[in-house]
């Protein structure tokens, strides 16, 4: 297993748990860009939202519902950002599925 998400879900590289259930793990971004970041992944290894299959539309939705929750357990009323950077010119740079939870400051747009 190479995958540096997947060692984090499977506990042999540590985080900061924040929400985890039997589909996803939620946990502490290492270089936060806000005062609120978490990531979101799901358990099972898919490598982008672009690999995400037909059999993962709900798996999708409920990683998005996590992040609700996860902003509202987090107080972030006034607003947050979640964002999936995916593929090379998207910014994504580990290859493990993952929702950015932000919030705690007013963020800017366009993102860079
Ligand atoms: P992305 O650039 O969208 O692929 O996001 C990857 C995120 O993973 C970045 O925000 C990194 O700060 C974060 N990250 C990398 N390594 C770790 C780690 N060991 N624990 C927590 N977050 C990490
Ligand atoms: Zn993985």
């Amino acid at each position: 297993m190479s995958c540096l998400f997947c060692k984090i879900v499977h506990g042999s590289i540590p985080s900061t748990a924040v929400y985890q259930d039997e589909q996803c793990y939620a946990f502490a971004d290492i270089s936060p860009k806000a005062p609120t970041h978490v990531l979101v992944v799901p358990r099972e290894h898919i490598a982008s939202l672009a690999e995400a299959g037909a059999h993962d539309p709900a798996l999708l939705g409920h990683l998005l519902w996590v992040a609700a929750e996860i902003a509202r357990s987090k107080g972030l009323a006034k607003g947050h950002r979640v964002v999936i950077n995916t593929g090379a010119d998207g910014g994504q740079s580990v290859d493990h599925l993952h929702v950015h939870l932000l919030g705690g400051r007013a963020l800017t747009w366009p993102p860079g």
